[in-house]
């Protein structure tokens, strides 16, 4: 009877998929998925795997597809048959939309490699249903508090998936205290940042860009406040409690160094005493941080792929929709980075105002995909754009409270040019640069859907 379900399900799941695609309803990413386990609540349970099929699920605040994506395509390139959920539905029903799209009519997958980018909150859920191998945890900030409530909760959410299944072997960043002690007795394998030299803030007192003191990160052992010897991004880094002594743990995959320029990242990485080259095109201290868990991911749950497979990946690396990517808009060059939390925007922010010749546009909205609230705006350290001297574009339809929050970081009402439609923003953006001048976008999530219907950002991520 079970099975019998279970094929139903799957082959409604699978109808629907079709019909969607025929007919253009949209993106078959999450419905067909969600039907399937409404006709059936343990849908995932039934599926058969190939044996000594790896299942990978990356999961943590931001970074989660980027490093999936980084992931897969370094397995690819590999030659490992690999799927991964890569219209980013990372809850229960795209996971299951996946399966079902990718198994037989049997419900059989047969590739050697799942990756599953996984919500924090979906995982219990998850590890309930399927058989994980490694989960590989990015980071935890604070995102979208509306739905999910502190960190404390979150991390719980995970332990919770972890502790069902000793046999899970985890991936994780040590530079991020709360998640390189969670609580759980699995095999470990830690990464991190080991840089000394300037380019990355540190915790010093010149330091302009300190951390949010709300990011102040208490000792996961005793409660009291962690000293953090070097911050490399918000509050990870390399870190000491003075009451008990806990320290970050050993690195088992560390970056040694790195360089920047306008377009490229370049850096060293230290594993088994061995150090190895790479370069991405992607830029930021939160890439790097995304590089270095795919990679520290890749060794571990496919120790033979090499060097080589990992760099030629990076670089036929497509960037992810929104997530970074070039356009070009009459003959002049323009970038779209999604921002939708405090620290992610921040280190956009500090990213791209080092670049010569950028210009801003910021689009906000408050839809439901957004966060309905819109007060994170207030978290983001705006104050980097002060000493940017030309005019920034704001739109979406909470325009004017982006220009509000613009006015409290120091930059002249002049500048700041308002217009809650966001096609003519952009228009008047783009009329006001010369070629010389690169504009960089940043719009949240809907406002990014609404610039992929209308053509202007590529529609790759989403189909
Ligand atoms: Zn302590």
């Amino acid at each position: 009877m079970e099975k019998f379900v279970f094929l139903l399900s799957l082959w409604s799941a699978k109808i629907l998929s079709l019909l969607i695609r025929i007919f253009k309803l949209g993106q078959a990413s999450n419905f067909p998925g969600k039907i399937a386990l409404s006709l059936q609540k343990d849908f995932l349970k039934h599926f058969i795997l190939k044996e000594n099929c790896k299942v990978i699920v990356i999961t943590g605040t931001n970074g989660k597809s980027t490093t999936t994506r980084f992931l897969s395509n370094a397995l690819k390139t590999a030659s490992k048959k690999t799927i991964f959920n890569k219209s980013g539905a990372n809850l229960l029903s795209g996971i299951a939309t996946l399966f079902s799209t990718c198994a037989n009519v049997f419900g059989t997958i047969s590739h050697e490699y799942i990756i599953l980018e996984t919500d924090e909150a979906t995982l219990p859920l998850l590890t309930d249903q399927i058989k994980i191998n490694f989960i590989g945890i990015t980071n935890l900030f604070r995102d979208q508090l509306d739905r999910y409530g502190e960190l404390d909760t979150t991390i719980k959410l995970i332990e919770k998936g972890i502790n069902k299944d000793k046999d899970i072997v985890l991936i994780l960043n040590a530079d991020d205290p709360r998640i390189a002690y969670l609580n759980s007795p699995n095999k470990k394998y830690f990464y991190g940042l080991n840089i000394i030299d300037s380019h990355i803030d540190s915790n010093g007192s010149n330091n302009k860009w300190l951390a949010d003191p709300e990011e102040i990160t208490s000792c996961p052992k005793c409660n009291n406040i962690l000293k953090f010897e070097k911050k490399f991004l918000a509050h990870l880094g390399n870190y000491k409690c003075p009451t008990c002594k806990l320290a970050r743990p050993e690195l088992d995959f560390e970056i040694t160094n790195h360089k920047t320029d306008e377009q490229t990242l370049y850096f060293d990485l230290l594993t088994k005493k061995i150090k190895s080259g790479f370069f991405t095109h992607m830029i930021g201290v939160f890439n790097l941080y995304n590089a270095l868990c795919a990679i520290a991911c890749i060794k571990t749950v496919s120790p033979d792929t090499t060097n080589v497979h990992i760099q030629r990946s990076f670089q036929s690396y497509s960037t992810i929709f929104g997530r970074g990517e070039k356009i070009t808009l009459e003959n002049k060059t323009s970038w779209i980075y999604l921002i939708k939390n405090p620290t992610g925007a921040t280190e956009v922010l500090k990213t791209l105002t080092g670049i010569p010749n950028a210009r801003f546009m910021i689009a906000i909205n408050d839809n439901f995909a957004d966060g309905r609230d819109v007060s994170w705006l207030w978290d983001v350290r705006f104050d980097i754009l002060s000493s940017h001297k030309k005019e920034i574009f704001v739109s979406g339809k909470r325009a004017y409270d982006m220009a509000l929050r613009l006015k409290y970081a120091d930059i002249s009402q002049k500048q700041i040019k308002i217009n809650d439609n966001l096609i003519k923003s952009l228009k008047d953006a783009v009329k006001s640069m010369n070629e010389q001048e690169t504009l960089f976008i940043l719009p949240t999530y809907t406002a990014l859907l609404e610039l992929q219907k209308r053509g202007i950002a590529k529609s790759e991520f989403l189909t």
